[in-house]
């Protein structure tokens, strides 16, 4: 029999597997290939970490929706794909065949300027190593942590380094200091004036120093662009993303920053028996803007797409939405946000994101049929 195997539980993934619940794909043997049950939802990371949620309400269990969608779940990282060959290789060495590959394994933390760095050092993915960490570090905390430096201006660096100080305010890391590094192009670059003035009031309002210099590594050291030297007790790493090193020596094409290639169908440039979405891809079309929200809206063309491509039928084109609702939880539960040129603040806007980003986790993990998963929520 044909296989599908799908590389990742990313949330086009997620989302192609519960449309299957109701629609299977006929004649193939679907696999889920993922290194853990846990999808966490990066959305609400900022707000676990303030204390708004626990951690089961931000992660979704992979296991659940792939046996509704009758796909085999191997627990395991891809540590090589041989394009060529048609197999992935896993990370106990073995060798899977596949018929069709669908890539939805998001990208890594980019640490290329945190190198070399010899102090605590955390990186924000993978999400689920985070998780960890951030929870040790906080059963052990006895204060230790006297000036934490969230390094990464952009939304999740602005909302992390709110969630942190927030909890600074009276948690588990009480008095810590706060300060967010934002990189020569300083505070939110990819956003409007507006917002990113609001943000900066909220920044301030929970006194995080905001410096936009960039930071190197020097031992356990950061050195910034103007010269100065910090000495942190523990760096956190949002430094933007970068692909996976094995994509490049895969024989799929990559572009130059080693993210596959797809077309508008997410159909690989090179190989037509590989699909991909999300943060792993790059369309050659038009620049998409690696966030979660595309993720999301590219599933139902992949889907499509991956069963056209079994039944050896037409595929369709995804068109990504030139505006999008950005929001960004301020440490308490206010949000700032923007959409196309608007900005807007306040409590309402937290009230808005926590109910998009619970019904997102909640369409999987709720109760409405034997599987606990909500079909078609
Ligand atoms: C703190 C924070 C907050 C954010 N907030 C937002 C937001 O509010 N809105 C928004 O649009 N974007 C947000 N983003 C960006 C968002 O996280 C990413 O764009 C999104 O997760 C990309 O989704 P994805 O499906 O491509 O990959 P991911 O969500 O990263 O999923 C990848 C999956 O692949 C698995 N995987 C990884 N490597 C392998 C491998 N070798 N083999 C098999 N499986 C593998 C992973 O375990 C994971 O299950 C935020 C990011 C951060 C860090």
């Amino acid at each position: 029999m044909k296989r599908l195997i799908l590389m990742g539980a990313g949330h086009a993934h997620l989302i192609a597997l519960k449309q299957w619940i109701t629609t299977p794909l006929d004649d193939v043997e679907l696999v889920l290939v993922t290194p853990s049950r846990w999808q966490y939802y990066s959305g609400m990371i900022p707000g676990w970490i303030a204390g708004h949620y626990t951690i089961d309400q931000c992660r979704v269990d992979a296991e659940p929706v792939a046996k509704a969608a009758g796909a085999k779940l191997v627990l395991s990282s891809v540590v090589e794909i041989l394009a060529d060959d048609k197999k992935i290789r896993l990370a106990d060495g073995d060798l899977l065949d596949y018929s069709w590959l669908s890539i939805d394994i998001g990208a890594r933390t980019n640490l290329e300027n945190l190198r070399g760095f010899t102090g605590s050092l955390l990186s924000i993915k993978p999400l689920g190593q985070f998780h960890q960490q951030w929870s040790r570090l906080n059963e052990a905390s006895d204060g230790r942590v006297q000036h934490l430096v969230v390094v990464g201006g952009g939304a999740a660096g602005a909302e992390l380094a709110m969630a942190m100080a927030h909890v600074g305010a009276g948690g588990a890391e009480a008095d810590a200091r706060v300060s967010l590094i934002t990189g020569n192009q300083g505070l939110l670059p990819d956003f409007s004036q507006r917002l990113r003035k609001l943000t900066r009031r909220k920044l301030a309002k929970l006194d995080v120093d905001i410096v936009e210099e960039r930071a190197e590594a020097a031992g356990r050291y950061l050195t910034l662009t103007n010269g100065t030297s910090l000495d942190p007790d523990l760096v956190m790493a949002v430094t933007g993303s970068e692909a996976f090193p094995f994509l490049a020596t895969s024989g799929l094409a990559v572009d130059a920053q080693g993210f596959v290639l797809v077309n508008e169908c997410h159909q690989s440039l090179s190989h037509p028996d590989v699909f991909a979405a999300g943060d792993a891809c790059s369309r050659l079309d038009q620049a998409v803007k690696r966030s979660g929200v595309h993720a999301v809206r590219a599933a139902p063309v992949l889907a499509d797409n991956l069963r056209a491509a079994i039944a050896s039928g037409k595929l369709r084109a995804f068109q990504p939405r030139t505006n999008t609702l950005y929001l960004i939880a301020c440490g308490d539960k206010v949000a700032v946000g923007s959409y196309g040129p608007f900005s807007f603040s306040g409590k309402w806007v937290w009230r808005l994101k926590d109910k998009i980003d619970r019904g997102f986790v909640d369409g999987f993990n709720g109760r409405s049929n034997d599987a606990g998963i909500r079909v078609g929520a």
